[in-house]
């Protein structure tokens, strides 16, 4: 049984306020987490903005040195941090696995990258005037993540920010305590000093006081609902905000493409982590000469798929995260059936699986506009199948979303390439591919899905503020422009 506490100024406390945290595929406690409220929140933003004093004037190196670190001993660790993953949130072993190996790689790279990330410019003006940019850390950024990358996210907001010079206090998920708690024990283990990583867990409202905190910097990673209540109460304070919110990408097979290859791509992307990806693809769209053939194939791969605990070797398909985000997946099914939909496998809760909070993987087709897994994000293993005749309306429909969050094209033709990349309205597209992250490629979307960007290069100046500083070295004593003005002027 985990027991969960807070890490605030170095120090691990308890809290007054208790929860259980279940494990989704037997719906069993796993553990007791704190539910921080404001008054640690306060406490915790305090220690991170006494820390960023001397944490800002250590030598870069030493800060990204320490990511190094973090990457090695994620590699060394990945067996039980991978077991901890899998038991809070469900997806099997193999993708856990997968997570904590894509998070070393992350910090590793930031950890590279970060001194000649914040290099400044010089900006010729004349030969008195210097001016050049210098990028100085933002101060204290409070990271608020969701549960279905519990590592990952985190550290893809941690990394960057500590080695820009800032501080942090990380709230993760409710669901997902026990992992966020293991990010604070590697960092302080890592070498981390006192204050410079805080972690509260608890639920939305440690998040609102978070938001309303005295922190410089919001770094978030959850629902679009959510993202709009966090800018909202950003409002006042004019904290910075970096967003990436929910997607409904739209996954769009040509007739030219490789079918076999773009089946493959569909099922994996749709299916892996239970269908709770924010760039799964959750409208795909096939072109009517190769409708028939596409559907059949995805339906037949799709009812192979192997349901279960994610702790067995075996499984390609968890539980869902909670009986909540179950039960949400399945009204949305409901309403698009009760409009005319074809459920052409699954559909249901399995009768096998009744413990923890599975859900049949399934595929819809005869979809309409007007129903919910449309119009919504669906957050859950239903493939949503659409038949298009000519490029013109397919992007007319990928475009028809309040989301802007990816997108994956299939097509031989380069032509159908370029174009339908630079008419999607979204911040990622992939061709014949779907659902890549590498760390040095910019994430995150527009419209809906969010703003900023995470990752890359782009993704630490979100940590940064731009400082322009001119140095005039000349020797003249006035400026034509100074008083006295007159009338000669
Ligand atoms: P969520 O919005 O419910 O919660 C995310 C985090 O916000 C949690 O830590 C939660 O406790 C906190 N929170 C809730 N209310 C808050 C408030 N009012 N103020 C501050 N914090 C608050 O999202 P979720 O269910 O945990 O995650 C799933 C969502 O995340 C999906 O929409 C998915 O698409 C999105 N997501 C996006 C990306 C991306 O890169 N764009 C990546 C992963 C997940």
């Amino acid at each position: 049984m985990f027991d969960g506490k807070l890490l605030i100024g170095g120090k691990w406390k308890t809290c007054e306020r208790i929860y259980e945290s279940l494990n989704p595929a037997t719906g069993e406690v796993i553990g007791r987490a704190c539910l921080a409220g404001n008054e640690e929140v306060t406490e915790a933003v305090k220690e991170a903005k006494l820390a960023q004093k001397s944490w800002k004037k250590t030598d870069i190196s030493e800060r990204a040195g320490i990511f190094t670190r973090i990457g090695d001993e994620l590699l060394k660790r990945s067996p039980e941090i991978s077991n901890l993953i899998t038991m809070e949130m469900g997806r099997p072993l193999f993708e856990s696995n997968v997570e904590v190996l894509k998070t070393s790689e992350m910090v590793k790279y930031f950890a590279n990258e970060g001194k000649t990330f914040l290099e400044g410019e010089e900006i010729p003006i004349n030969p008195n005037n210097f001016s050049f940019t210098r990028f100085e850390p933002v101060g204290v950024v409070g990271i608020i993540k969701p549960w279905n990358y519990p590592l990952l996210l985190p550290f893809w907001a941690i990394a960057p920010a500590l080695i820009a010079g800032n501080t942090v206090v990380l709230k993760p998920s409710d669901l997902t305590p026990f992992v966020g708690i293991e990010i604070g024990r590697i960092c302080q283990e890592a070498g981390i000093p006192d204050g410079v990583i805080n972690i509260v867990t608890g639920d939305g409202f440690t998040g609102k006081s978070l938001v309303s905190s005295d922190i410089d910097l919001v770094s978030f990673t959850g629902s679009s609902d959510t993202g709009k209540n966090i800018m909202r109460n950003s409002a006042d304070k004019l904290h910075r905000i970096s967003l990436e919110l929910g997607g409904s990408d739209a996954f769009i097979v040509f007739k030219d493409a490789d079918i076999e290859e773009a089946i493959n791509g569909a099922v994996w992307g749709r299916f892996m982590n239970c269908g709770q990806v924010c760039v799964s693809p959750k409208r795909i769209f096939v072109e009517d000469d190769i409708a028939d053939s596409f559907i059949e194939g995805f339906v037949k791969k799709t009812r192979d798929l192997i349901i279960g605990n994610g702790l067995y070797p075996e499984t390609d398909i968890g539980p869902m995260v909670s009986k909540e985000q179950r039960e949400k997946l399945r009204l949305q099914v409901e309403d698009a059936v009760r409009k005319g939909a074809k459920v052409e496998c699954g559909g249901k809760i399995p009768l096998s699986l009744q413990d923890g909070y599975y859900f049949e993987p399934t595929v819809l087709t005869g979809v309409s506009s007007e129903m919910s897994v449309m119009n919504e994000e669906v957050f859950g293993p239903v493939a949503v199948i659409s038949v298009f005749e000519t490029m013109d309306e397919v992007i007319a429909l990928a475009n028809r979303s309040i989301y802007g969050l990816g997108a994956s094209v299939w097509t031989k033709n380069l032509d159908t390439a370029m174009r339908m990349s630079s008419q999607l309205e979204c911040g990622m597209v992939w061709v014949n591919e779907i659902c890549t992250l590498h760390p040095q490629c910019p994430w995150g979307g527009i419209k809906h899905s969010g703003m900023g960007k995470d990752l890359s290069r782009y993704g630490i100046r979100e940590f940064v503020s731009v400082k322009h500083v001119n140095i005039n070295s000349g020797t003249d004593k006035t400026r034509p422009w100074w008083f006295p003005y007159g009338e000669d002027k």
